[in-house]
């Protein structure tokens, strides 16, 4: 029988054990072990199958075992310690609160999903999970940052696979009652309620809930109340579900929503109004609109509102796919921004943020990430190589410019240590290394034996060959109404067998099937007698990607063989519960991308610190980290003439790899059976690599290289009634203006008749200016090494100086200076006129330049 409605009825908890209900309220426990073992200690077994969700847990929690604890002072104290522990936690100076004036007052954080814990399935790959890793480091270094987003009724999907091996989809939905979420309410107790205004006199309403993610609130905003109607309450009712209309709704509720929200939130908390705004990809651009709106109510215009909303922006980039990007059609966009959503805003101005460089305005799709740049003075990708590929993807932004100077900067992603590490290694690093800080403990120490450490790591595998196992085994009788499984499941994979795991989104890039390049190699590889591997793969394609969905049949199919079925196995519905398993569990983490589409990457980064090496592309994080002690490069083959042979190439390379490398180091043991290569390479990477890799790194990063300087600008241009602002705005509307008359005339050059290193090359430049002064802006010479296909290489400026006594024809001004030649070989320079502001943070922000042709 299906039930009409459902909802959870909570616990009624001892008094005594009071210090449970609180530590199960803040989302804490999903990275804090001790909390953890507290809960775990109540029953094992419930605590495993309830997935380690303690509020799920405490609800089927037997009342008389609760009993039995409320009376005993061991436990109840263990409790109270836990709770005050994390009361210190809550209040504490910590590492942000060293950092004094100039910091942040409020970082707001937008982001369309958060991967907190599989217990809150609000995510649906990398990006997502990123955000939750985002609040958790930022909540342990201090950081006073509020999260915000939306609640989906029935989260991404959950996956399962038929028989012949298709993706099936199921949106199981989700109580929010039961989760560990409050609703945000006024004083007097009534919701807050967020509203936005749609056409045709429609209205859409959300409430907002609160989770505690430590220190940080997170903020997520649901339409599914009464006030809507039955069509608006979907709004909210799936991740990345709809296309169109509803993904825009989606995304005015998330950046306008989101930002009432916020605003609610400041009010009601006493927290300071945010100072910095940071958009985890384009989705959430809106926040932009809604703010500039508010300001222009405030009595600026909407180029004075720009600069202020600008000045304390931060936008993340997070694919080099142009594919992936949000696009709207712009009339849609049009018809939504042209009611009373945004009082003040003129779509005009609106839409024009939106339109992509070099198309035609009134045809142009409208371009969330594109809109995301303008609205941001600060924006970065997410690892080296992906700031390089955004410097060009975007760099018609800034025309004129050369890459390099597009101001679009990295900072590499990272993982949540405490999150992500195994309780097992942990564990090991109390007992051996005198420390509960796996990321900072000294995996090189002597007083952890090869031997020993090589033991938790095979219950680390052997505890994911039993989670797979299970798996299986559930999937099974799902698929097969209820049947026993056959034996046959109940000995896949094997705990000493070098294991490979391979887990992921299935967008095409990711090439989730390049492994079935040549089925014989891979099968003589899987079934090697002395060095057998296995491998265990998981991922779920986008419900609408039925190319993706192939990928999925052909791998299951592949792994359906008889013959090797116990040796690869593909595991269903592939969440942050599984991850938790599964990346301790492998030795190797592969990754086959197609260079260079995978912007970062993090799965093999949480695999590197759980122990394992990663066999990767160089792309992502792995192009920065790669070394032989962390694992192998896959080499890409970019010479191939089609895609066909390029993945040919690559597949080889992975099975050369795989067989003569990977497995025969695996193998190769001492007499005790222990690897001793392997596992120095593995405490190594554990040692070096791993904390380079944690998300307390990346937002330290975040903090002082983007929040911090946005929050220093976003003062400047608000200080004295956003006098700032107005100034920028105005003189960048003179300064936009004025351009056309702006021209470099003619170079002369002197001193270079047979220049030597050490000489001098003195430059007089003759510009033209027009309406504009000196002032306004910066002339300079540009050199370097110049390059046969007629570009400067190793590029460098210098500005030179106006000299207002100059004899010049009208109109003009001679600028003079000199360059040190300090180099030998080729060398070539040129002149540039740019625009110069105190307010400005890169010489390319207007995307002005005059260069001498
Ligand atoms: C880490 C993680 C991802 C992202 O992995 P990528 O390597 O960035 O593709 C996706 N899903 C889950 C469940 C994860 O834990």
């Amino acid at each position: 029988m299906k039930p009409i409605r459902k909802f959870t009825v909570r616990a009624v908890i001892p008094p005594q054990l009071a210090a449970l209900e609180e530590l199960a309220g803040n989302l804490r426990w999903s990275w804090h072990e001790p909390t953890r073992r507290l809960f775990q200690h109540i029953d094992p077994e419930l605590w495993r199958t309830s997935e380690r969700d303690p509020v799920a847990f405490l609800g089927e929690v037997d009342p008389a075992r609760l009993d039995e604890l409320a009376g005993d002072d061991g436990y109840v104290e263990w409790a109270e310690r836990q709770r005050s522990d994390l009361r210190d936690y809550l209040a504490e100076p910590r590492w942000f609160q060293s950092l004094g004036a100039a910091a942040p007052r409020t970082v707001a954080y937008f982001s369309p999903e958060f991967g907190i814990t599989a217990a809150l399935p609000q995510y649906s790959g990398g990006l997502g999970i990123l955000a939750g890793d985002h609040l958790k480091a930022a909540s342990d270094l201090g950081v006073p940052l509020v999260g915000v987003g939306l609640f989906y009724k029935a989260g991404y999907f959950s996956q399962s696979i038929s028989p012949d091996g298709w993706q099936q989809e199921r949106y199981p939905v989700l109580d929010p009652d039961g989760l560990p979420l409050s609703v945000l309410r006024t004083p007097d107790g009534a919701p807050v309620q967020v509203t936005l205004a749609l056409p045709d006199d429609r209205s859409l309403h959300a409430r907002v809930w609160k989770a505690a993610v430590g220190r940080i609130p997170l903020l997520l905003l649901d339409t599914d109340i009464p006030a809507n109607s039955d069509e608006l309450r979907s709004v909210t009712d799936r991740l990345y579900g709809g296309g169109g209309e509803h993904r825009l709704l989606q995304e005015l509720l998330l950046g306008i929503g989101g930002a009432r929200a916020v605003r609610a939130w400041t009010e009601l908390s006493g927290s300071p109004a945010p100072d910095v705004f940071h958009m985890n990809e384009g989705h959430a651009g809106f926040l932009g609109l809604e703010r500039i709106a508010t300001y222009i109510g405030e009595g600026l215009s909407f180029a004075a509102a720009l600069q202020l909303v600008r000045a304390g922006t931060v936008f993340t980039t997070h694919t080099p796919v142009p594919a992936g990007i949000d696009r709207f059609d712009r009339a849609l966009v049009e018809r939504y921004l042209s009611g009373s959503l945004l009082p003040g805003v003129d779509p005009a101005d609106a839409l024009a943020l939106g339109v992509e460089p070099g198309a035609d305005p009134a045809t142009s799709a409208f371009n969330m990430a594109v809109m995301g740049l303008r609205l941001a003075q600060h924006a970065n990708g997410v690892s080296k190589l992906h700031g390089e590929v955004s410097r060009r993807m975007f760099g018609e932004l800034w025309p004129g410019f050369d890459a390099e100077e597009v101001p679009i900067t990295s900072i590499t992603n990272g993982v949540h240590a405490p999150t992500w590490t195994d309780p097992a290694l942990l564990a090991v690093a109390e007992t051996r290394l005198g420390t509960g800080d796996t990321e900072h403990a000294d995996w090189r120490s002597p007083a952890l034996a090869d031997a020993e450490f090589w033991t938790v790591k095979r219950a680390m595998r052997l505890q994911l060959v039993e989670d797979a196992r299970r798996r299986l085994a559930a999937a099974w009788r799902d698929q097969h109404s209820g049947a026993e499984p056959p034996k046959w499941v109940s000995r896949v994979l094997d705990p000493d067998t070098l294991t490979v795991g391979f887990a992921r989104r299935v967008p095409t890039y990711k090439r989730l099937t390049l492994m079935l390049a040549d089925p014989e190699r891979l099968t003589s590889i899987l079934t090697n007698s002395e060095r057998p591997v296995q491998f265990v793969i998981a991922g779920k394609s986008h419900p609408a990607d039925d190319e993706g969905k192939r990928l999925i049949q052909q791998l299951v199919q592949f792994a359906q063989r008889p013959e090797l079925r116990e040796r690869i196995v593909f595991l269903p519905d592939y969440d942050m519960g599984m991850a938790e398993l599964l990346y301790p569990g492998c030795d190797v983490w592969l990754n086959n991308p197609l260079r260079p589409l995978e912007a970062c990457g993090t799965s093999g980064m949480k695999a590197a610190m759980n122990g394992a090496l990663n066999l990767s592309i160089l792309d992502g994080w792995w192009a920065e980290f790669a070394g032989d002690d962390y694992g192998w490069v896959i080499p890409s083959a970019d010479a191939a003439g089609d895609a066909g042979e390029r993945d040919a190439l690559e597949a080889a390379a992975l099975y050369d790899l795989l067989e003569h490398r990977v497995a025969t180091r695996y193998y190769e043991r001492d007499g005790d059976g222990v690897p001793v290569e392997w596992v120095r390479r593995v405490r190594e990477t554990l040692a070096v690599l791993a904390p380079e890799l944690g998300a307390d790194r990346m937002v330290r990063e975040y903090v002082e290289r983007l929040y911090r300087p946005a929050a220093e600008h976003f003062a400047a241009v608000s200080a004295e009634g956003a006098r700032g602002a107005r100034e920028l705005s105005a003189w960048s509307g003179r300064v936009h203006a004025a351009w056309p008359g702006v021209d470099v005339v003619h170079v002369e050059s002197g001193g270079v008749e047979a220049p030597h290193v050490g000489d001098e090359l003195r430059l007089r430049a003759y510009v033209e200016l027009g309406e504009l002064t000196p002032d306004d802006v910066t002339v300079e010479v540009v050199y370097g090494r110049s390059r046969a296909d007629d570009t400067i290489d190793a590029v460098r400026r210098a500005a030179l100086e106006v000299d207002p006594a100059a004899q010049v024809p009208a109109g003009q001004r001679l600028y003079t200076g000199a360059v040190v030649l300090d180099r030998a070989g080729a060398f070539g320079y040129t002149v540039r006129v740019v625009p110069r502001h105190p307010l400005l943070r890169s010489t390319a922000e207007l995307g002005l330049v005059a260069v001498a042709d």
